[in-house]
C-alpha cells in the first residue's frame, strides 16, 4: 500500500514495517466509512475534477495507529472521526471571521486529500474529532458528514416551527431526529411512490411525510434540500410561508428552473450550505449523542464500495450506506 501525497512525497509503510506520519498528521486504521453523494458527484464527474486518482470518502471512523510530531490532541489508540474539512490556512478573510468553511485554500478529505475507502487514512490532526463512546464505528460514520453538514443546514433554517426535508436519506434522517427533539413540526419529502422512505421518516416522529411535488399540510417556515435535484428549489419555495427560508444543502444539483418572482417575494430566503467549520463537528458530535440521534445503515465491505454508490445513485439506501473494511 502506497500513501501518496501531493507534496509530501510518496510514504510507503511497507518498506518501514510500520506507518508512518508527518509532523502534525495522524495515520488511523478506517473502521468504517460512511458512503455520500458528494462521494458519487466526485465519482460520476460532477464536481471540478481535483487530483486524479483519489481515495474517496469522508465520513471516516477510525484509530489512531500513529502520531506525527507536534500532535498534543491526539493520542495513539484514540478512536476519531475525519471529515470533510481536511485543512483551512487560517488566515483568509474567511478564515479570520469564522467561516473557515469557506476558505480560499481549503483541502476537502476524499477529495483533495485521499479519503477512507480504505484500510488506513491520513489526515491533519487539527480536523480529527474524537467520536462519542454513545456510538459504535459503524453507526458513527453517518454522522461525520451527513450529521455535520446536515446539521449547519439545519441552523441555517432558522428557528421558524414547520420544517420540510427534502429528500429523505442520510442526512436527513439524521436532522429529522434533531428537528423533532428540538420540537419542530417536520415534514418529509420524498420520491413519489417512496411509501418506505415515508413510513422511515413518520417512525423518527415526522408530523407528515409524502412525494415532494405534493403540497404539505401547512406552509414550511424553512425547507432543506438534501436531493440533488434543481426543481426541488422551486417546488419548495412554492410551499414556504412569507419569510421562509430555503436551503440548499448539497454540493451538487441539477439546474434549478426559472420561476416567477412572487415565489421568492415576501421576504423568502434562498440560499446554500457549503462544507462545515470544525465548530460546527464540535457542537453536533457533543449534541447527537444527547439527542440521541440514531444512525440507520446499510454495510457493505470495502470491496463493494461500487455496489454501494450504484445503490445510492438509484436510491436505494434506507439511511446511510457505510463502507467496512
Ligand atoms: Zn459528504
Ligand atoms: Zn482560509
Amino acid at each position: 500500500m502506497a500513501l501518496t501525497r501531493a507534496g509530501a512525497g510518496s510514504l510507503e509503510p511497507s518498506d518501514r514495517d510500520i506507518p508512518v506520519a508527518l509532523p502534525g498528521e495522524i495515520l488511523v486504521r478506517v473502521r468504517a466509512c460512511g458512503v455520500c453523494r458528494t462521494d458519487l458527484h466526485i465519482v460520476d464527474g460532477e464536481l471540478p475534477p481535483a487530483e486524479i486518482p483519489i481515495v474517496p470518502g469522508h465520513e471516516i471512523v477510525g484509530v489512531v495507529e500513529v502520531v506525527g510530531d507536534g500532535v498534543t490532541n491526539l493520542a495513539v489508540g484514540d478512536r476519531v472521526g475525519i471529515p470533510w474539512l481536511g485543512y483551512t490556512d487560517g488566515e483568509c478573510a474567511f478564515c479570520r471571521s469564522g467561516r473557515e468553511n469557506l476558505c480560499v485554500s481549503a483541502r476537502f478529505t476524499g477529495y483533495h486529500n485521499d479519503g477512507g475507502y480504505a484500510e488506513f487514512a491520513v489526515a491533519d490532526a487539527a480536523y480529527a474529532f474524537k467520536i462519542p463512546d454513545a456510538y459504535s464505528d459503524v453507526e458513527a460514520a453517518p454522522l461525520l458528514c451527513a450529521g455535520l453538514i446536515g446539521y449547519r443546514a439545519y441552523r441555517m433554517a432558522g428557528e421558524g416551527r414547520r420544517l420540510g426535508l427534502y429528500g429523505f436519506g442520510a442526512a436527513a434522517h439524521l436532522i429529522a431526529q434533531v428537528a423533532v427533539h428540538d420540537k419542530r413540526e417536520v415534514f418529509a419529502f420524498t420520491r413519489a411512490g417512496d411509501d418506505a422512505g415515508q413510513q422511515f421518516a413518520r417512525d423518527l416522529g415526522c408530523a407528515w411525510a409524502g412525494a415532494s411535488n405534493v403540497a404539505p399540510p401547512e406552509p414550511l417556515d424553512a425547507a432543506i434540500i438534501f436531493a440533488p435535484v434543481g426543481p426541488l428549489v422551486v417546488e419548495a419555495l412554492s410551499r414556504a410561508a412569507p419569510a421562509g427560508i430555503v436551503v440548499c444543502a448539497g454540493i451538487h444539483m441539477s439546474d434549478i428552473p426559472s420561476f416567477p418572482y412572487r415565489l421568492l417575494w415576501e421576504e423568502r430566503v434562498l440560499r446554500s450550505v457549503a462544507n462545515l467549520t470544525r465548530q460546527d463537528a464540535r457542537d453536533f458530535l457533543a449534541l447527537a449523542p444527547r439527542v440521541p440521534v440514531k444512525t440507520r445503515v446499510q454495510r457493505y465491505a470495502l470491496a463493494d464500495a461500487n455496489r454501494a454508490l450504484g445503490d445510492l445513485r438509484d436510491g436505494r439506501i434506507s439511511g446511510a450506506a457505510v463502507l467496512v473494511p
